[in-house]
């Protein structure tokens, strides 16, 4: 439940600090970037609470991280690099949390 909170509670914040003006529509964007989680829609079971999201699904990937990393360098796809990348991070320290192991 803490887990769920945090994934819209620190991008409202990362919103809040470093995109002021504008900070609901960031936070929009970033909020956005939860379709990601579509991916365990091709898991079975689709959820499971003891399972490591990072490395098990497929937009969960290391690789894929990496490119969520390129997304932050350009200014147009900056918000969603970030907000997919809180995402990794997030699920991330849940994998650490509940398994012991930062990445499955
Ligand atoms: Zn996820």
């Amino acid at each position: 439940m803490i887990h769920m909170m945090l994934h819209f509670l620190v991008p409202a914040l990362v919103a809040r600090l470093f995109y002021a003006n504008v900070w609901q529509r960031a936070c929009l964007v970033m909020l956005a970037t939860m379709v990601v989680d579509l991916d365990h829609l091709v898991a079975t079971p689709i959820y499971d609470a003891t399972r490591c999201s990072i490395g098990f699904h497929p937009l969960h990937q290391p690789w894929f991280i990496l490119i969520y990393c390129l997304l932050c360098i350009h200014k147009k796809t900056r918000l969603i690099g970030i907000g997919l990348l809180i995402h990794m991070l997030l699920d991330s320290i849940d994998c650490q949390v509940t398994n012991g192991i930062w990445v499955q």
